[in-house]
């Protein structure tokens, strides 16, 4: 059986998770009300998460333009900031972000 130090480590593993997954779900929900435009799509933001690359310059070409695009992380992005905001597009990913933004919407209703 489990000790109590344990059983306490649990309950404070899973209250965090329910603390971190309601605060995602709040932003998410503030993101979509206050219409905050980012360069990078809901799903980006809040469910990919954090950008797991190394801390290190890397580049690699738009998909669009074929431009070269430097990232501070060897994580890249899909497009450029020109093409990704002139085609309203995620520049991490390159999805159409209201596409993504419309079905989060109907998911959360
Ligand atoms: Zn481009
Ligand atoms: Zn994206």
């Amino acid at each position: 059986m489990e000790t109590t130090t344990e059983l306490n480590e649990i309950r404070n593993r899973t209250n965090r998770r329910i603390f971190d997954f309601e605060n995602k779900i709040k932003n998410l929900k503030k993101a979509i009300a206050d219409d905050d435009d980012q360069k990078e799509c809901l799903s980006c933001r809040f469910v990919t998460g954090v950008r797991m690359g190394l801390a290190k310059i890397s580049s690699t070409n738009c998909k669009l333009c074929q431009k070269e695009v430097l990232s501070g992380s060897t994580d890249l992005n899909h497009l450029c900031d020109n093409c990704a905001t002139k085609n309203g597009l995620c520049v991490r990913c390159g999805c159409n972000k209201n596409e993504v933004k419309d079905s989060i919407q109907k998911i959360l209703k």
